[in-house]
């Protein structure tokens, strides 16, 4: 069994490499996502473990990034008891299951185990709003059987809203799983890409469906 563990903080990746290697597991370690990446679509991996505040890209992006390309490793996230970073967000962006840190390497060891068995998971079913469709493996978004063009950023930003339909997403949630961990640019930028969206979804439909909440974020209408 090959283990990839993308853990940038040295101390637990090196520990977790000589626990999973006493247990006789094969260990690849990456310490940010880029790299963690790169080794998720180079080699076959039996599961990876995978941290979420990564430098150069957040867990969540290697993970919806993995998906997105069928490769589907089962994936155990490292979730921070951060109130940012939460375990089921961890499972929306196409993790099989999570464990919180700090964790103890028994437990750990057991959900892995349990994850192994298992084996790697369906690909994600369609997500549907009303008459708006996506696809997240095969990227397809479709509205009244319609098939959309949207940019690969446009596409992610709209699987966001549809998978938190219903709910006020305020524009750091949106940085934070959008846009990468490190992004230092404009916040405002979501706002042209809100923009952009409803150019494409709402307007040629006569709709009104993405929702400024002035102060808050942005709210998915659920349809009525
Ligand atoms: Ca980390």
């Amino acid at each position: 069994m090959r283990i990839l563990v993308v853990e940038d903080e040295k101390r637990l990746a090196a520990s977790l490499r000589t626990g999973l290697e006493a247990e006789g597991f094969a260990v690849d370690v990456a310490h940010d996502g880029g790299e963690g990446l790169w080794y998720a679509r180079e080699n076959t991996y039996d599961a990876i473990l995978l941290d979420i505040m990564l430098p150069v890209l957040n867990g969540y992006k290697v993970c919806e990034t993995l998906r997105a390309e069928e490769i589907w490793t089962p994936i155990l996230m490292l979730t921070a008891k951060d109130g940012d970073w939460d375990q089921i967000e961890a499972l929306d962006t196409g993790a099989d299951d999570y464990v919180t840190k700090p964790f103890s390497f028994i437990v750990l060891l057991a959900r892995l185990r349990s994850l192994l068995r298992r084996g790697a998971s369906e690909r994600p079913a369609t997500l549907s709003v009303g008459d708006l469709e996506l696809d997240p493996a095969s990227r397809i978004v479709t509205r009244a059987g319609k098939e959309l063009s949207l940019t690969s950023r446009e596409l992610s930003l709209l699987e966001f809203l549809m998978r938190r339909r219903g709910e006020v997403v305020t524009k750091a949630q949106i940085l934070n799983h959008v846009w990468d961990y490190a992004f230092e640019g404009d916040p405002n930028i979501i706002e042209v890409y809100i923009g952009r969206l409803r150019r494409k979804i709402d307007k040629p439909f006569d709709r009104n469906d993405i929702e400024t909440l002035r102060g808050s974020g942005y709210r998915l209408r659920m349809p009525a």
